[in-house]
């Protein structure tokens, strides 16, 4: 495990009383953490650390890279650090951001309030620092700490902590936000610094706290994770309320109105010249809207979730990439984000869950092993999730059969391998190990 998983999950018991916690971080994509290979949920946690010196976008604004990139922007009357980072990359980076200028922090801004943005604000942080969010923060911040002890579990199964000793870590905690911004906005807020011209505009879309900064004398636009190289996470694995898609929408048409000529998101490299970031938002913009469409056409041509899943993929010249994002999740979460759970079937009215009749059905078709012979066949005609479906229904009837349980642990590492997804990557990495732990009790 790398050095920075450990400090981070060491912040993370630690820092409880700081909004930081692993509640809701690392929602965010870095398209360099995958080039080496497979995706490895771990790796994005190694995002920058070859870094020698900040990168230096202009006279004024500078990056240091992460899992949640850190920048600073330097003025006569003090600096403005736009994101945090993690709480394991914070002092990385400000390390790097302060061999720049060692100036006074004036200003933090959050783009918003995910922890692999939030992280180093205890860091940064000086007597007479400002730290200005949207104001939904408030109510996004509640949210997180209510659901800690939960988001603390699947923040680590999806990206691949390890939680073994820090039993402390997932206690629940449920007394609401510690708040960290002192200024706060609901559409726009402006202010100079240093002859530096600021402006923060609301613009959700993963989260409905999110902001940008622009800075007009230099048309630059600090977007958050409002873009990033794949398709959008509209929804997250690891829970979240609905994400809207035309939020989206509407915030990329707030930035692309703005005309910028350098686009900062807080994952991945700048894109410089207007022509590019219209072009780069554009199409970001269409692949969004036209899942959304989709997903809403299917929704009133009666179709069900699972098909409208499987049907709707990204046209050629849309196709984005969907190595943080899957497609078919994003249709998932429009589809019960606009509608909720209910499927209008009589019997998903009531408290009997699908599973709770598998037992005998699998009593009725021979036994555990009789089911994991089927699901061999269909592992061997390549239908890995119907060959899951059928062992996850024969460990359900018998859980500690081996035969089924070793069979799981095929299938799981056949799609473990098959993938280029960080988020599947990370859940199918949580299933081999909870599966290997059960073959050797
Ligand atoms: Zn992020």
């Amino acid at each position: 495990m790398p050095v920075s998983v450990k400090l981070l999950i060491g912040c993370a018991v630690v820092g409880a009383s700081f909004l930081a916690s692993t509640a809701g971080q690392a929602d965010g994509y870095n398209p360099e953490a995958l080039k080496s290979g497979r995706a490895d949920p771990s790796m994005h946690l190694q995002q920058g650390s070859d870094q020698r010196e900040a990168q230096k976008i202009n006279d004024v604004i500078y990056k240091a890279t992460g899992f949640g990139n850190t920048f600073m922007v330097v003025t006569g009357e003090g600096n403005v650090i736009i994101d945090t980072s993690l709480p394991s990359m914070a002092p990385r980076h400000k390390a790097l951001l302060t061999a720049v200028s060692d100036a006074p922090i004036h200003s933090i801004i959050l783009t918003h309030g995910h922890g692999d943005h939030t992280g180093g604000v205890a860091l940064w942080q000086e007597a007479q620092t400002q730290v200005i969010a949207q104001q939904n923060s408030v109510e996004f911040l509640a949210y997180q700490k209510r659901f800690n002890g939960l988001f603390i579990q699947r923040n680590a199964a999806q990206f691949g902590f390890d939680l073994a000793g820090s039993t402390d870590a997932v206690k629940l905690e449920n007394t609401g936000a510690n708040l960290q911004p002192n200024q706060l906005f609901d559409q726009r807020m402006q202010f100079t610094l240093g002859a530096q011209q600021f402006e923060l505009i609301h613009t959700p879309a993963e989260t409905y706290d999110a902001l940008t900064v622009w800075m007009p004398q230099y048309k630059a636009a600090f977007v958050g994770d409002l873009f990033y190289r794949s398709f959008p996470n509209i929804y997250t694995l690891r829970g979240t309320k609905p994400r809207w898609a035309l939020d989206y929408i509407d915030s990329i048409n707030r930035v692309l109105a703005l005309e910028p000529e350098i686009l900062l998101p807080s994952h991945g490299e700048p894109i410089m010249g207007a022509a590019a970031i219209r072009a780069d938002l554009i199409r970001y913009r269409a692949a969004i809207q036209y899942v959304h469409d989709e997903t809403v056409k299917g929704m009133n041509a009666g179709r069900d979730v699972y098909a409208l899943m499987g049907e709707i993929k990204l046209p050629a010249e849309l196709d984005i990439g969907e190595a943080y994002g899957w497609v078919s999740w994003s249709v998932r979460g429009i589809y019960e984000g606009y509608m909720g759970w209910f499927d209008g079937q009589p019997v998903t009215m009531y408290d009997q869950s699908p599973q709770s009749v598998y037992g005998d059905l699998v009593r009725l078709a021979g036994g555990a092993e009789a089911v994991a012979a089927v699901a061999q066949q269909q592992m061997n005609d390549k239908q890995l999730v119907k060959a899951l479906r059928l062992i996850e229904a024969a460990l359900e009837a018998e859980p500690n059969n081996k035969v089924a349980l070793t069979m799981r642990l095929q299938i799981l590492t056949a799609l473990r391998k098959a993938s280029g997804n960080l988020n599947e990557s990370g859940w199918l990495n949580y299933g081999i190990k909870q599966t290997e732990r059960q073959l050797a009790d």
